[in-house]
């Protein structure tokens, strides 16, 4: 698969859909299937062996393995799903190239990651050569909502001696990131007729301290001491729903936070003590902490693991250079690292395009990341 093919691939994949569909439906532009079918089948056309599985109904994983000489497997996984293509600035699926850039939904987040890690696969493959340990290429779902196709293979038994995650990191190779733990904090009261608001308990009155509270706490500084390279842990409210109607008291208003905790900081005690700190700062309001919907642990490998010791060196041996580096989102290297499984992130695509209304790929990091991606199923991603 030469480059052109390459950059023919990677526009294919945008001008399929996969965004996720979170709790909803799947639909015409929601959901993983038809990009899962379609990478699958450009793998078997390869002559690779692939097979799909669903952690999700309806929303399948591609998994796929070229045989090693050893036991040993290193896996490579991208995500097959993509946010949301509201309030884009062009035509999210039309796949345009701008001069180097490739242009739509998913482009960088996280079709450039699937597309450099198939050509590696591919050119692998073809070339007839076994590599030295079997390796696992798998395109997963549902990695922008809960993670559970990810959590859906780790389940399944799927391991690894090690792990590439390819995510845009502008090919920065990143061995530590947060991880999140998300929740929701609930204040109830009394409906009554919004004539006779004495009548009733206003939850949104209520809600409303309790915003004030977590704003106080956000600002102090969460959780455990900084990280030398991560900083600190942080907290946002970032949705709020409260009352029915204009004329009656609401009974219950709902916040949803998401708190970015560090490697090493368990997220159920994130979750524990905002609510002894709620208990105190607002005592006169009885506001309920819900368990986390999500928990993503963080993920810190030492910069001297021999695996990112083998990424550093590929992405020198290719592009001149190479760089350590951190993103404050998290990946699925964080599972990975909680299932033993060490991991870094690893992709092209500039950090700051993933879920932007102008999300473009830079093809010349596509064609690295492919070389990279190869050098390292060729060398069994070791030193
Ligand atoms: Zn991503």
């Amino acid at each position: 698969m030469d480059q052109q093919q390459l950059r023919e691939l990677a526009a294919a994949l945008v001008k399929i859909p996969s965004e996720n569909p979170l709790d909803g439906p799947v639909g015409e532009t929601k959901g993983e299937r038809r990009l899962a079918e379609f990478v699958a089948s450009t793998l078997r056309e390869a002559g690779i062996s692939c097979e799909l599985q669903e952690s999700v109904p309806g929303r399948p994983n591609v998994l796929a393995r070229v045989p090693g000489e050893s036991e040993e497997t290193v896996w490579f996984d991208a995500h097959l799903d993509t946010v949301s293509a509201e309030g884009m600035e062009f035509e999210p699926y039309q796949a345009r190239i701008e001069g180097d850039l490739l242009q739509g939904r998913g482009a960088a987040d996280d079709k450039g990651s699937i597309a450099a890690m198939m050509a590696a696969l591919i050119r692998l493959a073809r070339s007839g050569s076994k590599p030295p340990a079997t390796v696992l290429f798998t395109a997963t779902a549902d990695e922008e909502y809960k993670m559970r196709g990810m959590q859906g293979l780790l389940d399944s038994g799927v391991t690894a001696r090690a792990a590439v995650i390819g995510e845009p990191t502008g090919l920065e190779v990143v061995a530590a990131h947060k991880g999140v733990v998300r929740f929701s904090v609930i204040t109830r009261g009394k409906a009554a007729h919004g004539s006779v608001p004495d009548a009733g308990e206003n939850a949104i009155y209520k809600m409303a301290k309790v915003v004030q509270a977590l704003e106080a706490y956000a600002k102090r500084g969460v959780g455990i001491s900084s990280h030398p390279l991560l900083g600190r842990g942080t907290l946002n409210v970032g949705v709020i729903r409260g009352g029915e109607y204009v004329n009656v008291v609401p009974d219950s208003c709902v916040v949803e936070i998401d708190r970015r905790i560090l490697p090493g900081e368990e997220p159920r005690k994130a979750v524990s003590e905002l609510r002894s700190y709620l208990a105190n700062a607002v005592e006169d309001v009885d506001a309920e902490v819900t368990s986390p919907t999500l928990t993503v642990p963080g993920m810190d490998l030492p910069g001297d693991h021999p695996l990112a010791v083998a990424v550093l060196e590929a992405v020198k041996q290719i592009t001149g250079k190479a760089a350590l580096g951190t993103m404050s989102g998290a990946t699925h290297a964080g599972p990975l690292n909680r299932a033993g499984i060490p991991a870094v992130v690893f992709g092209p695509g500039a950090m700051g395009q993933a879920h932007t209304a102008t999300e473009a790929l830079d093809l010349n990091q596509l064609a690295q990341a492919a070389d990279i991606y190869e050098l390292l199923m060729r060398n069994g991603a070791t030193p």
